[in-house]
């Protein structure tokens, strides 16, 4: 097998995929599975679609293109407000768009007359994170010119939290999201299909049992791949937190530790040298670096020290008996390092329990692995 790769075990992708929908549903709320950290993956997204997703979401033409290569036709949603000049190929491949600018809703538009189609529009409401968004008091106008303009169709709002800036979601500006979503009926006259809520970092929100209200649908991608909250980076109840896994190859290692003592001429490489060689460890270096992953988003198995990065390197301190050239370590990883690792082009990717084993026995069953919990 190849190093570096990301071993993906589908199985868990849908059990967590399963396990959201599930505690969501019974909610009122619906999931859009959000596949932009793993590229637009065929396989990855099926396994959402089998699992209960309503339907998916994307922020890359590219990966959206992949997703319809490969024969996916359920409604994929745009989660980034389009390029200007990218409005005639989403019109193309998606069902609707996240937006926020009206010179680009109405090129979607004239696209969409041109496609002979009917663009579906969320508008994007700006509640604190400082990304992307209308501001409240200006949705109601835009709306209605959302409503008045052919071509599109006004499909709902939505808001987003805990991107740029940090802000929570929590009952007070769910609330507040709920009422724009009456307000904005009661100006322009149609029902708002959907109320999207936000990402991951609602389920906290979601989950708590506070009112949903409008909220019927949440916009789902690092729940579902990592299993975690992505503001307290904790483990999701029920969730597996390992459906992913970086592989990477030990190409030296380092008995005699001794190493003159560093210095840095670039002050952020400095920063990456997170600990100096601790005296009682010895180095290993893998065939994997900054090209490849963010270094800092990978979880160093026990015993083991991140000792600095390079673009092709990582130097590892660790205390165990040094592993021979040639083997392997495995990393589980954060959002930010699943996201490059997917894109890189040198990281294999290699599934597991991907469907095509799906009729073998105890290869679904993930029942018994729940101990985890
Ligand atoms: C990436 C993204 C999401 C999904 O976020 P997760 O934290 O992965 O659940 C939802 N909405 C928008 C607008 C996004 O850009």
């Amino acid at each position: 097998m190849s190093s570096p790769r990301i071993e993906v075990d589908v199985s868990k992708v849908r059990h967590n995929t399963r396990t959201i929908v599930g505690r969501l549903n019974a909610r009122g709320i619906s999931v859009t599975g959000v596949t932009k950290a793993v590229c637009g993956h065929p396989i990855i997204a099926r396994a959402m679609l089998d699992s209960g997703v309503a339907g998916l979401a994307e922020a890359r033409l590219s990966n959206v293109q992949r997703l319809r290569k490969a024969g996916v036709t359920c409604p994929i949603t745009f989660i980034r407000t389009p390029m200007l000049s990218q409005a005639d190929d989403v019109v193309r491949v998606c069902e609707a768009s996240y937006n926020t600018e009206m010179t680009v809703i109405a090129a979607l538009a004239a696209a969409a007359i041109r496609q002979n189609k009917v663009h579906g529009v969320i508008l994007m409401v700006e509640m604190g994170d400082r990304r992307e968004g209308i501001m409240p008091k200006d949705l109601g106008d835009i709306a209605l010119q959302v409503v008045n303009m052919p071509g599109v169709a006004l499909k709902g709002i939505g808001a987003n939290f805990a991107c740029l800036s940090g802000i929570a979601p929590n009952a007070a500006n769910m609330q507040t999201l709920s009422a724009l979503a009456n307000n904005v009926e009661g100006q322009c006259g149609p029902f708002l299909q959907t109320v999207s809520g936000g990402n991951s970092a609602n389920l906290p929100w979601a989950l708590e049992g506070n009112a949903t209200g409008r909220i019927n649908d949440l916009r789902i991608g690092e729940a579902i791949l990592l299993g975690s909250d992505p503001i307290s980076g904790d483990q999701i109840g029920g969730m597996f937190r390992d459906a992913f896994t970086l592989v990477a190859e030990v190409v030296e290692t380092d008995v005699n530790s001794v190493r003159p003592s560093l210095s840095f001429a670039d002050a952020k490489l400095a920063k990456l040298c997170l600990v100096p060689n601790p005296g009682d460890t010895t180095r290993r270096i893998l065939a994997i670096g900054h090209q490849d992953t963010d270094i800092l988003g990978l979880s160093m198995p026990d015993g083991n020290v991140l000792i600095g990065a390079t673009s092709d390197h990582i130097v590892i301190g660790t205390k165990h008996a040094t592993l021979r050239v040639g083997s392997e370590m495995r990393f589980q990883m954060k959002y930010s390092a699943l996201m490059r690792a997917m894109a890189a082009p040198d990281v294999e990717i290699k599934l597991l329990h991907d469907g095509a084993t799906r009729h073998r026995r105890g290869i679904q069953g993930t029942g018994g692995h729940l101990g985890l919990v």
